[in-house]
């Protein structure tokens, strides 16, 4: 069993759960040929491969953060057919923020690194209310202009319901390049995966924990030229990974991954040819 908490100076940090579910095999690994991830991952019989939503808490001086609020449960029938939506045995974001001893109204901000449905969609309950009522939610002024767009090369990934009930209830704050959230936790806007993918850094007391978003979704994402074919520029992609991951390994910064289904804390390393993951 892999580690879902995790001391880092003041702040706990702790990996929630939202909904299980599943996407195109192919898609996840961009270029590599299937020979090669298929080795990596269970397949599904409609080469899908399983997935996690897993947002994270970060709790300390006097906040209570969530990074990344999960899928939700906004979906019909189809999707959750299509992406193998599953919230069963716990797997829901206000059920495991409970669970670790925090309740919806407590969480002081909500941190959003883009605006893709899977990333976004439990911001807001089943009625389309937002769940943390009281809290700050920042995400990337270009990633909301995407959303709220609706004309975007990547449209299906993007549902301006997700966003919209966080305007209209001024709860929804923007940021351009980078801007620390709190003392100790910054957000950094990128690019590649999305117009505004960001990370998340959480310093503390000499220690280090980033979330990766999409930038590096799963442990078996870490090496160079894994870029998911959903990327909407690769070489942008290339770029931000080529910049972030060996530093990220150099200085043993913790790994957040939010779409690893077994280990969502970890570290990278290098093994002389490529970036690696263990888990912690
Ligand atoms: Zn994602």
């Amino acid at each position: 069993m892999t580690s879902r908490t995790i001391q880092v100076g003041d702040f706990r940090i702790v990996a929630l759960s939202d909904a299980n579910f599943a996407l195109d095999g192919g898609a996840m690994f961009g270029v590599v040929p299937r020979t090669i991830w298929q080795q990596l991952t269970p397949v599904n019989e409609d080469h899908t491969i399983p997935l996690a939503t897993n947002p994270f808490l970060v709790e300390g001086n006097g906040v209570r953060i969530v990074i990344e609020p999960g899928m939700g449960q906004r979906w019909g029938e189809r999707q959750q057919t299509m992406f193998h939506i599953d919230h069963s045995g716990g797997f829901e974001l206000v059920a495991s923020l409970r669970a670790a001893g925090v309740q919806p109204h407590e969480v002081t901000h909500c941190l959003m690194s883009h605006c893709h449905f899977d990333h976004i969609g439990a911001a807001c309950d089943l009625h389309g209310k937002p769940v943390f009522e009281r809290a700050e939610h920042w995400t990337p002024e270009i990633e909301k202009q995407a959303n709220l767009a609706q004309e975007h090369l990547r449209k299906a990934s993007y549902r301006i319901e997700d966003l919209l009930p966080l305007v209209d209830a001024g709860l929804l704050h923007t940021f351009e390049g980078e801007t620390e959230i709190v003392p100790g936790v910054t957000m950094i806007q990128l690019k590649g995966h999305s117009e505004g993918v960001s990370l998340i850094k959480i310093e503390s007391a000499g220690q280090v924990a980033v979330f990766w978003s999409d930038v590096v979704p799963t442990r078996n994402h870490v090496h160079l030229p894994f870029i998911m074919a959903y990327d909407i520029n690769a070489t942008d992609s290339w770029e931000v990974r080529n910049q972030w991951i060996p530093r990220a390994a150099q200085e043993g910064w913790i790994a957040l991954l939010y779409h690893d289904p077994i280990a969502p804390i970890g570290k990278f390393g290098f093994d002389g040819k490529r970036y690696t993951f263990a888990a912690l």
